[in-house]
């Protein structure tokens, strides 16, 4: 694993470097939760980002020119436009994407979609990493399953959020809520089942976002699986089931859909032609690299740039913006499984 340091460094030069060449891209970048703070416990999962960072990209963004649109003009534009664009994504459904980031993008008008996990506004999917976070955070050793972590040091708590996090990634979904309820029943928590169900938007929220003419939605499954795990009949649930709820309760007709996790080995070859058939018109995956015309000819395999908390600075927008860690990949492909290589790729939670 290369330190966060290192990463934004390489990630920095390169934004540095595109400055010398103009560049007439589209991209469209993925983010999940928006904290007003940055406080370590919500750091093991590396997924928030800053409110203050979304603000100052945003104004980055608009000085130099690149039009924030939203994903059906951000398709239109790829076709053949010369304006440079981005668009923005929020994944799964965060409480702090009504709280946090949806004030910051109406006072700069720009449109958003946010991709929804419809077990989460539902109720019957807790988001379980803030629990694991916090019981991380406040834990010397962490039981789980019968097993007993270290938990005392930095090092040995981002060991074990990774563990955990995998186990409970693999997870049926029906035992989701019960390992949540002994992960906090097992160790000193802060936070309740109720706390975890509640760090998610609610039906109501996103129907004022959505009133609002800003906000997109899309789906984005019912209960975030692997879906290269599933057989068909479950794709078909998991898909479907998640418009049928955005329809039904969201009062929303939604176009497009991003898949969880987001990579090809977590993807697997169905549900793309699943995701089609649903009714969805287009499909996000989180391969790292910049929207070009040609990509439409496969519009259930769209890239998408997802930006974690060590990739929150303008430079590193601008660097995946001008297409260099992409065409860098390219040239140095990495080995899989090794993780020794900048992490330029990257994974949806
Ligand atoms: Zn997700």
């Amino acid at each position: 694993m290369v330190p966060d340091s290192v990463y934004g460094a390489i990630m920095r030069s390169l934004g540095v470097l595109s400055w010398f060449h103009r560049h007439r891209h589209g991209l469209v970048l993925c983010f999940h939760s928006v904290t007003a703070s940055d406080s370590e416990a919500v750091n093991f999962g590396r997924m928030a980002i800053r409110g203050e960072f979304l603000e100052r990209m945003i104004v980055d963004l608009r000085r130099r020119g690149i039009a924030l649109v939203s994903l059906s003009e951000a398709l239109k534009l790829a076709t053949a436009s010369p304006q440079p664009f981005i668009a923005l994504t929020f994944d799964d459904g965060y409480r702090d994407n009504y709280e946090i980031a949806y004030p910051i993008l109406k006072k700069f008008d720009v449109p958003f979609t946010i991709f929804v996990t419809t077990g989460l506004i539902d109720r019957t999917l807790p988001m379980w990493w803030h629990v694991l976070e916090d019981v991380i955070d406040r834990n010397v050793f962490i039981e789980y399953e019968g097993v007993t972590l270290a938990s005392s040091t930095k090092r040995a708590k981002a060991v074990a959020y990774r563990l955990i996090s995998e186990y409970f990634r693999h997870l049926d979904q029906r035992n989701v809520i019960s390992a949540t309820d002994a992960l906090i029943a097992k160790n000193d928590s802060r936070l309740t089942r109720a706390d975890a169900f509640d760090q998610a938007l609610d039906w109501d929220m996103i129907r004022e976002m959505a009133g609002s003419g800003l906000a997109t939605f899309g789906g984005h499954t019912v209960s975030h699986p692997l879906l290269r795990q599933l057989d068909r009949a479950s794709l078909v649930a998991e898909i479907g089931d998640c418009r049928h709820r955005l329809r039904e309760a969201g009062g929303i007709k939604p176009a497009y859909f991003a898949y969880p996790f987001g990579q090809d080995k977590e993807v697997g070859a169905l549900a793309p032609a699943v995701t089609e058939e649903a009714g969805f018109t287009a499909a996000f995956t989180t391969h790292a690299r910049v929207l070009r015309s040609h990509d439409l000819q496969h519009p259930f395999r769209l890239p998408r740039v997802m930006l974690s908390r060590k990739a929150q600075n303008e430079w590193i927008v601008r660097a995946y913006h001008s297409g260099l860690p992409a065409m860098i990949r390219e040239l140095w492909p990495r080995h899989e499984p090794s993780r020794t290589a900048p992490q330029l790729d990257q994974s949806d939670r």
